[in-house]
Parts: structure tokens; C-alpha cells; sequence
């Protein structure tokens, strides 16, 4: 996503109003008037960096912008949202478990992601726990339980056999929606033995 290309930049077109009225002082001189060269989405999609240019010292410097997260504590105290607090929270759960530290980033990196698409600037920490659930269950059903028995609050075993008797069905209807697909993709093929195969294939991967 680039607001102009370096050519224009070097013939000197004109800086657009948007990107003038920023304010973000030259690291180097201080000055306030800088101009963005460049503009893209990080590698998470979560923040944006920007490539500018001072107007008094020409030296350029790179910025990342990313609207600020806020985790409001169940007794009111507010905190930056932070990333790895989910990595090591969920990670004590995924104890002597079969996951790798990139299986946690990549989940930390989806709750981030799902957490800043809810458009909210501010979220209850009870919200956080829920979002957390989600891709956890897809990793590992052990470390979910063990994760929903703390953020959940479980008093009793009646509230682990809920639980489970909830994973139980989830895990049905995943089969269920998964063999369902696999009827379409056939039944509208025109070639039904080639997308048998290719279905096969995919199914496969997803059980992986
Ligand atoms: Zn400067």
C-alpha cells in the first residue's frame, strides 16, 4: 500500500494533505515536518510502518504506528495489551504438551489479530480469555481444559464434564461438517474420481 513511488517523490510532486498533516518529529533534528514515503501493514497486519522523510535534514527514518490495545482488569485497573502475556499465560497450560513456541506465537498473533478487529480500543481481560479459547482448542484439547478450568472458574467436576460433554460435541460437528463438504465437492465435480482424490487430499491436511 504506497501512497506515491520514490519517482514521484524525486521529481518532487506534491506531499498529499493527509500525510502532511501527521505529526511526527525527525529523530535526528527534531523538526515536525516530515513526509511518508511509503506506507505498509506489517508482517501481522497489525500495525502500520512508514517510511519518512524530514523536509529539513532529508534524512529518513521508519515509523510504526498501531492503535493502542487497553486489557481493563476485573477490578477497573486498565494495562497495555501485551502479546507475550498471552504466550506465557496460555504456554504454563500447554505444560509437558506437544507445542511448539511458534505454535504459541502464532496463537498469540491470532488473539491480537481477533482482538484489535473487534474495533474496540478498550477489552475486559474476561474478553481476552475467550478469545484465547478458540485457537487453543484447536491446538490441543488437554491444554484447553486445563486454560477454561482456570479463565471459567471451574467449582466442581460437573463443571469439567460440561466441558468436555461441550469439546465432545464440538469435535462431532467438525467431523460432521468436514465428511459434508466432501459429499458437495464430489457430487458437483465433473470429474468425480479426480475430485474424490483431490477432497482426500484436503481432508487429510486439515486432520494433520
Ligand atoms: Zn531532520
Amino acid at each position: 500500500m504506497s501512497i506515491f513511488s520514490p519517482s514521484e517523490v524525486s521529481r518532487g510532486l506534491t506531499v498529499p494533505m493527509s500525510c502532511t498533516l501527521e505529526y511526527m518529529h525527525c529523530p535526528f533534528c527534531h523538526n515536525a515536518d516530515t513526509k511518508v514515503l511509503d506506507s505498509r501493514a506489517d508482517e501481522d497486519g497489525v500495525a502500520i510502518r512508514r517510511r519518512r522523510e524530514c523536509m529539513r535534514c532529508h534524512r529518513r527514518f521508519t515509523t510504526m504506528e498501531s492503535c493502542e490495545l487497553t486489557v481493563v482488569k476485573r477490578d477497573g485497573h486498565t494495562e497495555r495489551f501485551d502479546r507475550n502475556k498471552v504466550i506465557v499465560g496460555v504456554g504454563k497450560a500447554c505444560q509437558s504438551r506437544p507445542i511448539t513456541q511458534d505454535q504459541l506465537k502464532e496463537l498469540g498473533r491470532k488473539v491480537e489479530e481477533e482482538l484489535r478487529a473487534s474495533g474496540q480500543a478498550q477489552i475486559p481481560s474476561a474478553e481476552v480469555g475467550k478469545v484465547i479459547l478458540k485457537p487453543l482448542r484447536d491446538l490441543d484439547l488437554v491444554a484447553y481444559m486445563r486454560f477454561a478450568s482456570v479463565y471459567r472458574d471451574f467449582k466442581d467436576l460437573s463443571d469439567f464434564e460440561a466441558a468436555i460433554e461441550e469439546l465432545r460435541q464440538y469435535e462431532k460437528d467438525k467431523n460432521t461438517t468436514l465428511t459434508a463438504g466432501a459429499d458437495t465437492a464430489t457430487a458437483d465435480a465433473s470429474d468425480p474420481a479426480a475430485a474424490g482424490k483431490e477432497t482426500g487430499k484436503e481432508l487429510g491436511k486439515e486432520a494433520a
